[in-house]
């Protein structure tokens, strides 16, 4: 088996480099290499080939992920095609000693250690405000990675298991002496974790984890509001080589009703009412988010004028506490009279203007203050 070269080298970018570079980095080595472009050239094309592997494996964040940890060893155990050979435990050495000599000038191994936690995942949920307020369970859909079902999680391939690491001894620490001090570093081999995977599982790469779409039942509890969040427990990412799951957070979001407004627990909505209504009062029916309830109009009902239902507003899911309903009436001119309507009306006028000032409205922004106004 030749030695091969790392991928990152072969594409010449730093080992951090983000998708773009790769994909820039690897495009200048096709354009170059191509065989169309370089034809009977026999080295052109063996470096186009490793060129393409090299951008096949870093242009895949779980590839790249296992290729980071395990070298050639993560990425050629199955399904990639191509790879010669396949794993040779006796690699692992060099590919661990390259590592090592990377690693140990970074520093930065609690981060590492805690990269093997499975993320937290968040999800966008849109509801009818009818459903935020009574509450609903929703099946979701989530591209995940979820635990590989074919190592259990262990990242080891079947019929094998981790092993304790032996530059650790299993504590995912080591002591490094550093001139006068020694310091303690996580492990270099196993990057914290204690253990080693010598045969990674074929399906997962040896990451223990697969990317998979999960669906799950959530239950939304009542009252909830625009921008509250329902968190399930471990239903996040799976952790690297069987580590505590993430967890996973539902935001909500609700859709404008057609008619009611929320502003915290208390809803408003707008009444229309005829002028007739408005004038001599009576009764009618009102929608609540319950369903209807009857309202009764006072004669002399001014538009704008606002009537409270106490505990027709929303619960809330935490402090359990109702809001109320505010009822905005507007009174709507008629439209479209009939010749008999329109006498009927002028009747009225002649009617009202004889009665005299009284029974206009005199509140504030009344016909009477308005009359007063241009009598100036
Ligand atoms: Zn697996
Ligand atoms: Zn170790």
């Amino acid at each position: 088996m030749s030695e091969k070269k790392d991928y990152y080298d072969l594409l010449g970018v730093a080992r951090n480099a983000s998708d773009a570079e790769l994909k820039t980095a690897y495009r200048r080595l096709a354009m170059k290499y191509h065989p169309d472009r370089n034809p009977g050239d026999h080295e052109a094309e063996a470096k186009f080939k490793e060129a393409k592997q090299a951008y096949e494996v870093l242009s895949d964040s779980q590839k790249r992920a296992a290729y980071d940890q395990f070298g050639h060893a993560g990425v050629e155990g199955g399904g990639m095609g191509g790879g010669p050979g396949g794993f040779n435990p006796g690699d692992l050495g060099d590919i661990f000693g390259d590592i090592f000599g990377d690693i140990f000038g970074g520093g930065g191994g609690a981060s590492r250690q805690r990269a093997t936690q499975g993320q937290d995942l968040l999800y966008h949920l849109e509801l009818s405000l009818e459903e935020a307020v009574h509450g609903k369970t929703v099946e979701i859909k989530v591209p995940t990675l979820v635990s590989c079902s074919y190592c259990s999680g262990t990242g080891a391939a079947k019929g094998s298991s981790p092993e304790k690491c032996t530059t650790c001894d299993g504590h995912g620490q080591v002591r490094m002496q550093r001139g006068y001090f020694a310091v303690q570093q996580t492990c270099p081999t196993c990057h914290g974790r204690g253990k080693m995977i010598k045969n990674p599982c074929d399906h997962c790469y040896g990451q223990g984890r697969i990317k998979q779409q999960k669906t799950l039942s959530v239950k939304v509890p009542a009252g909830v509001n625009e921008g509250d969040r329902v968190r399930l427990a471990g239903e996040g990412e799976a952790g690297q080589q069987g580590a505590p799951a993430g967890d996973l957070y539902v935001q909500i979001s609700v859709k404008q009703h057609a008619i009611f407004q929320r502003e915290g627990n208390d809803l408003h909505c707008q009444v229309p009412i005829s002028f007739v209504m408005a004038a001599i009062g009576g009764e009618m029916e009102i929608p609540t988010i319950d369903g209807r309830v009857k309202l009764k109009i006072p004669p002399g009902t001014q538009s704008g004028k606002q009537f409270r239902l106490r505990g027709k507003g929303v619960q809330a899911s935490r402090s359990g506490r109702t809001g109320d309903l505010f009822c905005h009436v507007m009174v709507e001119t008629p439209v479209n009279l009939t010749k008999e309507q329109t006498q009927l009306l002028e009747q009225l006028r002649v009617s009202l203007e004889a009665g005299g000032i009284d029974i206009i409205h005199k509140g504030k922004n009344g016909l009477m203050e308005f009359a007063n106004f241009l009598r100036v």
